[in-house]
């Protein structure tokens, strides 16, 4: 494989990494605790052009590579999945269908106040009872007269309760034909929208999920994505589509982990000695280290493919699964390294293992990549 980060890439790079480090990493505590992110800081993010990064440059975004928008959301990572959420809902699986398969009226109405971070976006997919099994949804929309009327309700959707502009996938035909879906843009406002309960969670705090509810929603014919019946495949376009961000950020948490944990382990002393100088914890670093180059490179691998247009189903998966899995271990060293401190409430460590669980359950948890791989494996 042919690859170089170019030197406007580093430059990104680096500007994105600084607002993470110097302006959003002191605010953590508070965006914990209060499960918000302060608008100060969101607005901050979007004059920096993290919410236009997916967007293009014909409707205000600046319509980054898939390659250098892996290389974003894997500096945002550095600060865990909160803050980092807010750009990832939206710019990933929030904006992929809107500017993949959006009609010129549609991305003229809706990408440019995107591009700004005026208008948020968010993608509803899953319900109580279709998950993993996202065929098995049962939101259904009918068309009546130049409306459709959608019923249903989805749950956990990132960013639900506060986005402007919601993806949502929903079943067209009435059950007799297998996976006929279709995509709807709905905004909050039409007749029919609520928004249900707002969960607590673990982690990733800050950018809360929401139940959203579709009682004979209206929506206009003109906010159908792409063809009628068209859903499904737009559905794993989307997933395919933002797994590769979903690994970047999980290799940006690791990395901060270990830039922590080796200062640790240079600074407590045992024995006598920096921990660091114990064989045992350098093995502990020296896998933590391993595991994330590893996902750095099938991260950037499949990002790439993403703008040959040749990204595999597989490849995105593997991407996923192992950078989520690999930032599982390291979490879990981070803590382990720091002894009893890492087991205390405000250290960073504990808040990126909490937040780190999330990496294996959403976008697809990892027995679904393993699927998707297992399934491709057979087939060859
Ligand atoms: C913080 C958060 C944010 C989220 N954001 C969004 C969002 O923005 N939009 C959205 O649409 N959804 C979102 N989700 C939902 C998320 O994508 C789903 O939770 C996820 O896909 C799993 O579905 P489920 O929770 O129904 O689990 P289930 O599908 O019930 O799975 C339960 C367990 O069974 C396993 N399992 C299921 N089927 C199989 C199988 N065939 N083989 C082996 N194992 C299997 C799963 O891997 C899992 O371990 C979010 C969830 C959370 C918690």
């Amino acid at each position: 494989m042919d690859f170089q980060i170019s030197t406007e890439q580093k430059d990104l790079m680096e500007s994105v990494r600084s607002f993470i480090d110097e302006r959003v990493e002191p605010r953590i505590n508070e965006i914990e605790e209060t499960n918000a992110i302060p608008p100060e800081i969101l607005s901050e993010a979007g004059a920096l052009g993290l919410f236009g990064m997916s967007i293009p440059e014909a409707y205000g975004g600046s319509g980054l590579s898939r390659l250098s928008r892996t290389l974003v959301h894997q500096m945002i990572g550095r600060s865990g999945f909160g803050f980092a959420g807010a750009i990832a809902s939206h710019t990933g699986i929030g904006s992929e269908g809107i500017v993949e398969l959006g009609t010129e009226s549609q991305k003229e109405r809706y990408l440019p106040r995107m591009a700004t971070g005026e208008l948020t976006a968010a993608c509803a997919i899953t319900e109580h009872e279709a998950g993993s099994d996202v065929g098995g949804m049962r939101t259904n929309a009918r068309k009546k007269g130049d409306r459709y009327y959608l019923n249903g309700v989805k749950c956990y959707i990132s960013g639900g309760s506060k986005a402007g502009l919601i993806t949502v996938i929903a079943r067209t035909n009435s059950g007799e034909a297998d996976k006929q879906f279709g995509v709807f843009l709905v905004e909050p406002d039409f007749p029919g929208f609520r928004i249900g309960e707002i969960y607590e969670t673990m982690g990733a705090r800050g950018h809360p999920i929401a139940e959203l509810v579709f009682e004979d929603c209206e929506v206009p014919e003109e906010n159908l994505l792409g063809a009628e019946g068209d859903g499904w495949i737009a559905a794993m376009q989307i997933l395919n589509n933002a797994r590769p961000l979903v690994a970047a950020r999980c290799v940006g948490a690791c990395e901060r982990l270990l830039e922590i944990s080796t200062d640790w382990a240079r600074d407590r002393k045992q024995f006598g000695k920096p921990i660091g100088d114990f064989q045992a914890i350098r093995f502990m670093l020296s896998d933590m280290a391993t595991c994330t180059e590893a996902a750095r490179w099938l991260t950037y691998k499949a990002a790439i493919d993403c703008d040959n247009g040749g990204a595999t189903p597989e490849t995105v998966s593997m991407a996923k699964l192992y950078a989520s899995e690999c930032l599982a271990v390291v979490a879990d060293n981070a803590v382990q390294l720091q002894g009893g401190a890492g087991y205390i409430s405000g250290n960073p460590v504990g808040r990126f293992y909490r937040d780190a669980r999330i990496t294996r359950i959403y976008e697809g948890t990892s027995e679904i990549q393993r699927l998707i791989i297992g399934r491709a494996l057979m087939r060859q």
